[in-house]
């Protein structure tokens, strides 16, 4: 199982990989043209016509295109066209960060068609496998097609061979979850760091900037990095790309690793709303945060203070702030003026487009970019 997902197809390759290749390129064609002919993709591929009816034929009988009607008549029988079926195949994503863990089923478009949450709010150790358990099976249920893969986000560091080599949150160190799903399931599972997932699901999908260097700054509980480059996500596999214990010189707030002045013990969510914001409903957060905006815009700079040396090293063109701190309007304000307090320039900054949704798209993403070797347009 490849344990680092390529976001889109590139071109021909060596002999041995050229089919799947040649199948992922014309795949996408499909993605990003259907309703399209064939004639149509062998131009926009570069394929022999030959090539493009015979791996048709392949993606026809397994389900995952369809014909549908015919074209316009370039003066001889029109042809027929060919898209996707958007539900010939589902993905099941989970978000382990989330309070409850929070998961959802989504067809090949990426539309979440179900969703399902965990019973605990803040489940740790053996609680958090009952929990993923459960809303597996509960969207598998659900599922109206096989299903392409299982992707799940972890708050944490996770290897390349989807082990969780530590979730603080989760209170789990060397977990083999992603060989743990796939023995129980049958399916194959992508696990990739939360800030890893939506990453992917902000910066990896086609037409984005392929030459871009994204970071995706993922605060909850914690503060964790995304780095996209040249089109790649850049996978964290020994310390998860995480600034919660960064330790800020001059500070001396307490943190809950029991040391002080930690980037979380100013920035993280427990620390701005307090730990009862966990059992809150999104309208009692809304009302908590407009008396608490100072503490959210201070937050704010501070991690932009944290942020710069790492935007200056990237000579990072875009930073997205996601995460529940995402959810404020004025954080970018507080980014940008805390990044050019310490490096001089600033980035675009912006908060997230996907909201709450990130981590499970860039989870299935991941699945869909493994398997088909294809990215969302
Ligand atoms: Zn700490």
């Amino acid at each position: 199982m490849p344990g680092t997902p390529g976001l889109r197809p590139h071109g021909k390759t060596v002999p041995e990989t050229t089919r799947r290749s040649n199948r992922s390129l014309l795949l996408q064609g499909v993605f990003d043209d259907g309703p399209v002919s064939r004639a149509d993709l062998a131009r926009s591929t570069g394929l022999g016509r030959a090539t493009v009816s015979e791996i048709t034929a392949d993606l026809i009988a397994e389900g995952l295109v369809v014909e549908s009607g015919r074209g316009e008549s370039t003066g001889g029988k029109p042809p027929t066209l060919l898209e996707l079926d958007p539900d010939g195949r589902f993905t099941v994503a989970v978000d382990l960060s989330r309070h409850p863990i929070s998961a959802a089923l989504l067809n090949l478009r990426g539309r979440i068609v179900e969703r399902a949450s965990g019973r605990t709010i803040q489940p740790v150790h053996r609680e958090v496998l009952e929990e993923l358990h459960r809303v597996i099976g509960e969207l598998m249920g659900q599922a109206t097609a096989p299903a392409l893969g299982i992707g799940i986000g972890v708050p944490g560091t996770v290897d390349r061979e989807g082990n969780v080599v530590e979730s603080e949150q989760l209170r789990w160190s060397a977990a083999p979850l992603r060989d743990e799903i796939e023995d129980v399931y049958g399916l194959p599972t992508y696990v990739a760091g939360d800030a890893e997932a939506a990453a992917v699901a902000e910066f990896g999908r086609a037409g984005f900037d392929p030459t871009g260097r994204s970071l995706y700054v993922k605060v909850d509980d914690r503060v964790a990095l995304g780095v996209i480059t040249a089109d790649r996500l850049n996978r964290t596999p020994i310390h998860g790309g995480d600034l919660t214990h960064l330790r800020m010189r001059g500070w001396s707030d307490d943190c809950g690793c029991g040391r002080t002045g930690c980037l979380a013990s100013r920035v993280s969510m427990i620390q701005i709303l307090g730990p009862d914001y966990l059992d809150m409903s999104t309208e009692a957060r809304q009302r908590l945060a407009a008396e608490t905006d100072p503490r959210i815009d201070r937050a704010a700079r501070y991690l932009g203070l944290a942020l710069a040396p790492i935007v200056m090293a990237l000579d990072a063109d875009r930073v997205v702030i996601g995460g529940q701190l995402g959810e404020w309007g004025t954080v970018p304000e507080g980014v940008v003026a805390g990044i050019e307090e310490y490096a001089g320039w600033v980035p675009e900054v912006a908060t997230t487009r996907l909201g709450s949704s990130a981590v499970v798209l860039g989870a299935a993403a991941m699945v869909l970019s493994g398997e088909l070797g294809v990215v969302w347009g």
